[in-house]
């Protein structure tokens, strides 16, 4: 079935009532770029930077990391790439580099934590990232933001890395967005907030409904409580994309949740700027949105937020029907 989609891969990504929702990918590797690009995808919505370190037995330096969002970059054709920093910890190690034991690593020393505190780190990683934003459409984006604190703290330190870039004379994007992830619930209750000091939104559903249902996302034997479509979910994308359009914050997602056609309903009723996702899932994920229709997801919203279980959320979404108007 996949071979024969491949036929809708150069097809814009429209819904027969004129909605573009720009369909992207996530890429943690080369090989998932490729796919990406075979798919048709616009661009990529998350580009996991956490391979570059793992691959190797040091912190990758500057120039390395460069040549590799520069090569990145130039093969997406002018559309975006949005680079995620650093976000080891919790499911993610790198053997040279020691973390603290700790009993709660998903809740630990992790993602924006560690590198707003080794900013020396950080600072190597968004020069690269700014260094490489003349050679396309370059983004940055920063993990597990929970404050307005931490996004101005991770901002000095972007100001200090183009100061020092203007200084020694290295052309960049003076104009690059900024963006965070939407993962802890904190921010979605702060979203007003947080809207007011970034670019971009991108809702990474994996983490967010980790800790809004408190259920470790790695933990099988707890695996049939982690549940995308429990109520709290939908009512907290709402919140989030509805702070974002007050405060003109471009907003999207980046979770699992995007690459289910199931869900794609939810995105369209909200309205949201772009979704991206697993490269294997643009297809499919396009397929149904070349039949959904905006209008009709629009008026699914209102009972989705007023379902009282994921079962009931569930049949909801399955009841739809694409081209009802
Ligand atoms: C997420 O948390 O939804 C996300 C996209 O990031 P990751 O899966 O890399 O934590
Ligand atoms: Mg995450």
């Amino acid at each position: 079935a996949k071979g024969e989609l491949s036929r809708i891969a150069g097809v814009k990504p429209e819904t027969p009532d004129g909605k573009v929702l720009n369909l992207r990918a996530n890429i943690s590797s080369f090989k998932e770029l490729e796919i990406a690009l075979e798919s048709g995808a616009q661009g990529v919505g998350l580009f996991r930077t956490e391979f570059l370190y793992m691959d190797r037995n040091r912190f990758p330096k500057e120039e390395e990391q460069f040549e590799v969002y520069k090569s990145v970059a130039e093969k997406l054709n002018g559309e975006p790439l949005t680079i995620r920093t650093l976000d080891i910890g919790g499911d993610k190690h790198l053997d040279y580099f020691e973390l603290p034991e700790e009993d709660n690593p998903f809740l630990g020393y992790r993602a924006i934590r560690i590198s707003l505190e080794r900013t020396d780190l950080f600072k190597t990683q968004l020069r690269a990232i700014l260094r490489a934003s003349r050679y396309g459409k370059v983004k940055i984006m920063y993990p597990l933001v929970s404050s307005v604190d931490e996004v101005r703290s991770a901002n000095a330190v972007l100001a200090q890395a183009k100061r020092e870039l203007q200084e020694e004379g290295i052309p960049f994007d003076e104009q690059i967005k900024i963006g965070i992830m939407i993962e802890v619930p904190a921010a979605v209750m702060i979203a007003d907030l947080l809207a007011q000091e970034v670019d971009f939104f991108s809702i990474g559903t994996n983490d967010l409904v980790q800790f809004t249902l408190a259920v470790d996302r790695m933990n099988e034997s707890i695996s049939h409580l982690y549940e995308p479509y429990h109520p709290s979910i939908v009512r907290m994308l709402k919140t989030t994309v509805e702070a974002a359009k007050r405060n003109g914050t471009t907003v999207g997602v980046c979770g699992e949740l995007a690459g289910d056609p199931k869900a794609l309903p939810i995105w369209l009723g909200l309205d949201v700027d772009e979704i991206s996702m697993s490269s294997h899932s643009i297809l499919q994920v396009k397929e149904r949105l070349l039949r959904t229709s905006q209008h009709g997801s629009r008026k699914l919203v209102p009972q989705l937020l007023d379902c009282r279980t994921a079962s009931e959320m569930i049949a909801a979404l399955a009841e739809f029907k694409d081209e009802i108007d």
